[in-house]
């Protein structure tokens, strides 16, 4: 059977779509292009009400692109309308996720890594928040936090090490909730606990000539950064990548209280400020929301003010968009959609500047680069590079950024 997975939204979406791919590939299934498949995955986002509009879309251009199709709708936008999805064609089938990773997770990732199916492999340890962010839906489309059990994480992980994955990244909705209390009765495990016991587990499945496998971690929340997670990362020598996704959301406390942003802008640059003095070598990657009902240019630019002074390598700028059922959409103040993009472009602007800067300060240094396909490489820091020798895809390799990156 020929197949064909459409994936939308954010990095635990991905991780799990790959996990469906994997699955299908296993049993002998043809990944495809749209036109041909007789299998569609549409993997689902309702993180914003664009995003729910364009997975509409999507799935509406998926029946007419794959005539033939069966169509599977599956993840937060589905989980939150089914009946929207399921009425639009007899073709269309809504799947809740979990239900669809029995039908199809037969094998798990390690299939996914002998198959050289990605350098780069993400492992889901987590899913689900405890917050409630007035902006956002994910929350109630993802339900409560829940943690995959730390000995079912190590055996993945060591899988992975074993079949020469030099790269996992941890994914989850709400990664620094992480707990276990299963794997030590006495002494649960946090996210902190957690990275260890992997650097332990794995740290000695490796050829002579390369380092063991790395760990990034995809996203944490800036109230969980914690000393155990901060005295980690300064320590592991690279194999906790000292790069870190720590969504602002906005740089004005009036706006963060809010969005229900459990800190405010001080407490976001002290920690910043530490993470730097404790790991200098740190990137830090941000999103940022500009527009939110009742923000005024002030407080705009606060923002910009704040990701200047955290020096962020990457920024995703995501204009305010209202999210039906969240309590931000009920707002009357509601950002004119000129004023958001002006903002919008403003801060692309700055973050294009920002990561330059930060390219620039690596460029004296060398770092470790797991290269990819096509001559391109990702540094530790998460910056993309072309590189000028050739070097053999999927290992790790110590490389020193002025002497052999092609800008
Ligand atoms: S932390 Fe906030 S934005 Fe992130 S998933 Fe939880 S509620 Fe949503």
């Amino acid at each position: 059977m020929k197949f064909c997975i459409i994936n939308l939204g954010c990095k635990v979406n991905k991780v799990e779509s790959d996990s469906f791919a994997a699955a299908l590939l296993a049993q002998g299934h043809q990944a495809s292009e749209l036109a041909e498949a007789e299998l569609v995955i549409i993997n689902t986002c309702t993180v914003t009400g664009e995003a729910e509009k364009k997975t509409r879309k999507t799935t509406r251009q998926a029946l007419t692109r794959a005539p033939q199709a069966r169509v599977i709708v599956t993840g937060c936008a589905a989980a939150l309308h089914a009946e929207t999805f399921s009425s639009m064609d007899k073709r269309v089938e809504v799947v809740e996720k979990s239900r669809l990773f029995e039908l199809l997770q037969q094998q798990n990732n390690v299939w996914l890594a002998n198959k050289g199916f990605r350098t780069r492999v993400g492992v889901k340890v987590q899913d689900g928040c405890n917050n409630a962010c007035t902006y956002c839906i994910v929350h109630v489309a993802r339900g409560r936090a829940t943690s995959i059990s730390a000995n079912h994480i190590v055996r993945e992980c060591k899988a992975l090490a074993e079949a020469g994955v030099k790269e996992i990244v941890l994914t989850g909705i709400n990664l620094g909730s992480y707990y276990d209390d299963t794997f030590d009765t006495t002494s649960p495990l946090t996210l902190a606990g957690l990275l260890h016991l992997l650097l332990d587990e794995t740290k000695d499945i490796h050829n002579d000539d390369e380092p063991p496998v790395r760990f990034r971690v995809s996203s944490i929340e800036p109230k969980d950064v914690d000393e155990a997670f901060i005295d980690l990362l300064a320590s592991s020598q690279g194999r906790i990548c000292r790069h870190l996704h720590l969504p602002l959301q906005s740089g004005s406390s009036k706006v963060l209280k809010e969005m229900a942003r459990p800190y405010d802008a001080a407490y976001f640059a002290a920690l910043v400020e530490k993470l730097y003095a404790r790991v200098p070598q740190l990137s830090l990657s941000t999103d940022i929301i500009v527009g939110f009902p009742g923000e005024t240019d002030q407080e705009f630019e606060e923002t910009c003010e704040l990701a200047r002074v955290c020096r962020f390598s990457k920024i995703h700028v995501f204009p305010y968009s209202k999210r039906e059922g969240t309590p931000a959409a009920q707002r009357l103040d509601q950002i004119d959609p000129e004023v958001k993009a002006v903002r919008a472009a403003q801060l692309r602007d700055i973050a294009q500047q920002l990561r330059q800067e930060d390219f620039k300060r690596r460029l004296n240094g060398s770092e470790w680069v797991l290269i990819e396909e096509g001559g391109i490489g990702m540094t530790e820091s998460y910056h993309e590079v072309a590189l000028k020798r050739e070097y053999v895809s999927g290992k790790l390799v110590y490389v020193s950024l002025a002497d052999e990156i092609d800008e």
